[in-house]
C-alpha cells in the first residue's frame, strides 16, 4: 500500500528524561499516525488521460461521471502506457467473463498505483483481470441472501421485524465486482441477465403503501443501487414519504459515493441539500436519519474525501461506514486497522466488516471465517470502542447478519460455518462457505464428490446442534 508521509503537519509530544512522573509514553513510531496521511495534491494528473485536468474539473462530479471507464477500451485509452498490455488483455477477458458491469469513475482510476495493478487494492474491486479468475464454491448461488424470497413487493426486501431494505434504483457510480446484488445491479452482462428492480417515484408507491401496512417496521435502508444515483428531488420524496410515515423512526441511506466520487459532496450543492433537509426534518419530528458509506480500503481516503465528508459532519449528519472483507484489499490485521483509524480520523464511524457474501464469479475475492476473527482480534482495543466495527456474517439463506465468532460449528478442515438466528429465522442452520482454494487438497477433492460434500455439511449441523431446518443458499 502507498503511504503518503510528506502530507504530516501535526506534532506529537514527545518524551523527556526525568519527567516527573517517570510513566509518559515513549513518542509513537510514525507507523502509528499514518491514518492521518492522506493523499494530498493533484495526484491525479499521473494519469494520462487527467495529465491537463486541473482542480475544478477533477471535482466536478459530473464530468466525474461522463468520463467513468466502462470497458478495456476506454480503460486503455485513459492510462495508456501505464499498465502493461499484457494487464490490458488480461482486464479485456476479465471484463467479458464478469457478471457486473464495469464503471470505475476518475477518481477511483487515479487512486490507483498503476505500477503494480494486480496488488493494488482498488483495482482489484472493480477491474476484474481473467487470470485471477478462480471457480465457484460448489453451493453458491446467484441471490446468496435469498433477498428476493423476503421481497413483498418490487424493491423491497423484509426479513427482521423492525427493518425493511428499499431498492429504489439499479444503478450505481461505480460497479463493485463484489456486489451482493449483482442479480440485480447494472446492466445485463454476457453471465447474468438483471432482475428488474422498481425505478421511478410511481413504481416506489408499492413499497411505501407496503411499509405504511406494517406498524411493526421502524427503520428502513435505502440502497440500490446506490442513493449518490438519485436526483435531489426524489431523493426529498423517499425521505419525505418515509418520516410521513408515523411508525418509522430512522432511515439509512447507503452510498458508495463518498468512497469513489467525494468530490459530488462538494459540487453537487442540490444533492447535499435534499440529504440535509430530509435529515433536519427528521430530527424535527425525532427520526434519526443518516448515512451509510462503504470503504474498503484506507488508499480511498484523500485531502478530497476529508473535505467532502467534513460538509457533511459540519451539517450535523452522521455517517457509518460498511466494509467488506477482501482478499487482496483489506484481509491484512494492519491494514484494517490503518482503515478503521483513517475512517475515524475524517469523522465516519466504522459500524460493519462483513464476511465476502457468496458471490457469483468474484471467489478470488473471498476469505475464510477464520481469517476474519484473526483480523477482528488484532484491530479490537487499536481506537476506542465506539469505532471499532462488528464483523459479521450475513448469513447465506436469509439468516441476516450473524457476529463473526457467534457460529454454533466451524468445520475449518472443510471450510463450513453454521449460524443460527432465533431472531430471524427461529429453527434454521444458515452455512457459510470457506472458498475452496484457502481448503488442503484433500479437503477440496472432498467437494468434487456431491455425495460427500452432503455428508460433512450434515455432519457439521449435527455438531451444531441439529435440531434446526438447513436453508441452502
Ligand atoms: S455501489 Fe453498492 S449496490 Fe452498487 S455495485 Fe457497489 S456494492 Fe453493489
Amino acid at each position: 500500500m502507498e503511504v503518503h508521509l510528506e502530507a504530516q503537519t501535526d506534532t506529537y509530544p514527545v518524551a523527556t528524561a526525568g519527567s516527573p512522573s517517570g510513566r509518559r509514553k515513549p513518542p509513537v513510531d510514525a507507523v502509528e499516525l499514518e491514518h492521518r496521511n492522506l493523499r494530498q495534491g493533484e495526484f491525479w494528473r499521473a494519469i494520462p488521460a487527467y495529465r491537463d485536468v486541473d482542480e475544478a474539473t477533477f471535482l466536478d462530479h459530473l464530468w466525474q461521471a461522463r468520463k467513468s471507464v466502462k470497458n478495456a477500451d476506454e480503460l486503455l485509452a485513459t492510462i495508456e502506457e501505464l499498465a502493461d498490455p499484457s494487464f490490458i488483455a488480461d482486464a479485456r477477458e476479465g471484463f467479458k467473463r464478469a457478471p457486473m458491469s464495469v464503471r470505475v469513475s476518475p477518481y477511483a482510476i487515479a487512486a490507483i498505483d498503476w505500477r503494480k495493478p494486480y496488488s493494488d487494492p482498488i483495482r482489484t474491486q472493480f477491474i476484474p483481470v481473467a487470470s485471477k479468475l478462480r471457480r465457484d464454491h460448489p453451493r453458491l448461488t446467484l441471490d446468496s441472501l435469498h433477498e428476493l424470497d423476503d421481497s413483498p413487493v418490487p424493491g423491497l426486501t423484509h426479513r427482521y421485524i423492525d427493518k425493511a431494505l428499499f431498492l429504489p434504483l439499479n444503478t450505481c457510480p461505480v460497479y463493485c465486482r463484489f456486489c451482493t446484488r449483482s442479480y440485480a445491479i447494472g446492466l445485463d452482462t454476457e453471465m447474468v441477465d438483471k432482475v428488474p428492480l422498481a425505478k421511478t417515484p410511481k413504481d416506489w408507491q408499492a413499497a411505501f403503501d407496503y411499509i405504511a401496512s406494517r406498524p411493526e417496521l421502524e427503520d428502513i435502508v435505502i440502497s440500490g443501487g446506490d442513493a449518490y444515483q438519485l436526483p435531489a428531488k426524489n431523493l426529498r420524496l423517499i425521505g419525505d414519504a418515509l418520516l410521513d410515515i408515523p411508525h418509522i423512526k430512522r432511515m439509512r441511506f447507503a452510498t458508495k459515493g463518498p468512497a469513489v466520487m467525494p468530490m459530488k459532496l462538494l459540487t453537487d450543492t442540490a444533492w447535499v441539500d435534499a440529504l440535509t433537509a430530509v435529515v433536519e426534518r427528521g430530527r424535527t419530528l425525532g427520526k434519526d436519519v443518516v448515512l451509510h458509506t462503504h470503504f474498503n480500503s484506507p488508499n480511498e481516503i484523500t485531502w478530497i474525501t476529508q473535505k467532502a465528508i467534513d460538509v457533511l459532519f459540519k451539517r450535523g449528519i452522521v455517517v457509518r461506514n460498511q466494509s467488506v472483507l477482501m482478499r487482496g484489499v483489506n484481509d491484512d490485521p494492519e491494514v484494517m486497522r490503518l482503515l478503521v483509524k483513517r475512517l475515524s480520523y475524517i469523522n465516519v464511524h466504522p459500524y460493519y466488516v462483513y464476511m465476502h457474501d457468496m458471490v457469483r464469479g468474484v471467489e478470488e475475492l473471498r476469505t475464510s471465517v477464520a481469517t476474519s476473527c484473526e483480523i477482528e482480534k488484532f484491530v479490537r482495543g487499536s481506537t476506542a470502542g465506539f469505532n471499532t466495527p462488528l464483523f459479521i456474517c450475513d448469513a447465506p439463506g436469509g439468516g441476516g447478519k450473524r457476529d463473526i465468532h457467534s457460529f454454533d460449528y466451524y468445520d475449518r478442515a472443510n471450510g463450513i460455518v453454521v449460524y443460527s438466528a432465533p431472531s430471524v429465522k427461529p429453527g434454521q442452520h444458515f452455512i457459510y462457505f470457506d472458498p475452496l482454494d484457502t481448503l488442503s487438497a484433500e479437503a477440496q477433492a472432498r467437494w468434487e464428490d456431491q455425495a460427500a460434500a452432503d455428508a460433512m455439511i450434515a455432519d457439521a449441523i449435527a455438531k451444531a446442534g441439529g435440531s434446526r431446518t438447513y436453508v441452502p443458499a
